[in-house]
């Protein structure tokens, strides 16, 4: 089977392990709560016996995208696992998320494989020379009273944020949070994430604040209030949950849709996709970063792969792992000193689940062979 114009050797074994991950916080958003992760993760084993590993970042519950954990759990074990082993193509429509997880296990592996070689600079040799320091973005999720967002935004400061993102609704207490967070730090760099959610009123109060950008106000498929929305808006507008492939891009591009593009690999469905969205975008004079998932060590050392490429000139929302979990299955993604994300030293994705680890937090596992 090819892949990018090489032969890849073929997947003889391929595991499946639903993972749940208790966060040291619950993360609440526009989309929903998340007080666990719920991942399922991919390890696939070539002929020769090499092995690598992948993530499928779907949330829970389908409020981000369509997929969630229990059908990507399904459609893995009964579509896209079954036809690799087959070599043969699955015929899958949608489900990036679960084809990205399988297709980055497939790529650490043959790294692995080819001499210990790194993702990071597979896709430097490609992109551009990447970095190994990475600014970072603290993504905040809505607080309960606007003295809690300040602490929550304060420790986050502390910690060497390049820049803040604050979750919010246009419900009158999140403008009011995020008010108060930016008279507390009048010249911090403040941005929000609508999460499709936000309305005329709320976008104005909002704009008011001197923003970075504001992500997503408008829904994911209404490209053409968020080109009004970046029309009247003072500050730039960011596009995600829209930005579901290369195509589309290509769309937003045309319509003048946002000025900023968050790059989500897992929600491309691969990390090449991701790297030409992000090109195509940086081309067209975009600002670009990379955005996060809540993704255990796995999933958050292969974004972190792009978010160090050059055309990411903004902060990655990928945050340290103990900005999130009090255990990562992995050896933990780390900041340096100044608050820089360290991209991961090791061959292939950078990183590989801890066994002990993973059996605490496995809730189902499943071997699949050809
Ligand atoms: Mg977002």
């Amino acid at each position: 089977m090819h892949h990018n114009g090489r032969v890849l050797p073929t997947v003889v074994e391929v595991e499946l392990v639903r993972a749940r991950l208790p966060m040291l916080a619950p993360l609440r958003s526009g989309h929903g709560t998340e007080t666990a992760r719920d991942l399922v993760l991919v390890r696939v084993t070539l002929a020769d016996g090499s092995t690598g590993w992948g993530e499928c970042s779907a949330l829970a519950r389908p409020t981000y995208t369509a997929e969630h954990s229990a059908g990507a759990w399904a459609v893995l074990r009964d579509e896209l696992v079954p036809a690799l082993l087959a070599d043969r193509d699955s015929g899958v429509v949608g489900h990036p998320m679960a084809t990205h997880a399988l297709a980055v296990a497939r790529t650490d592996a043959n790294l692995r494989r080819r001499g210990d070689r790194r993702l990071v600079e597979d896709l430097g040799a490609r992109y551009g020379r990447p970095a190994e320091r990475v600014p970072t973005t603290a993504v905040v999720g809505r607080a309960d009273a606007p003295d809690d967002l300040v602490a929550a935004v304060g420790n986050c400061l502390a910690r060497g944020a390049a820049l803040v993102k604050v979750k919010v609704t246009p419900h009158p207490d999140d403008i009011a949070a995020v008010a108060a967070v930016r008279s507390t730090w009048p010249d911090l760099p403040l941005a929000v994430d609508g999460n499709g959610t936000l309305d005329a009123r709320s976008l104005s109060q909002l704009d008011a604040l001197v923003l970075a950008y504001v992500e997503q106000p408008a829904p994911s498929e209404d490209l053409l209030q968020s080109a009004a929305m970046a029309k009247r808006l003072g500050a730039p507008v960011a596009l995600d949950e829209s930005i579901t492939s290369l195509a589309m891009l290509e769309v937003a591009l045309a319509l003048r849709a946002g000025q900023v593009i968050n790059v989500k690999p897992a929600r491309l469905g691969g990390v090449h996709i991701a790297a030409d969205v992000a090109r195509t975008a940086a081309d067209a004079g975009c600002a670009v970063f990379v955005g996060g998932m809540v993704e255990s060590g796995v999933g958050r050392a292969v974004a972190l792969a792009v978010a160090a490429l050059p055309m990411c000139t903004l902060p990655t929302d990928l945050g340290p792992s103990d900005r999130y979990f009090a255990r990562d299955v992995t050896e933990p993604i780390v900041t340096d000193d100044d608050g820089l994300l360290v991209v991961p030293a090791g061959p292939g994705i950078g990183v590989v689940p801890i066994p002990n680890r993973l059996n605490e937090a496995a809730v189902d596992r499943l071997i699949l062979r050809s």
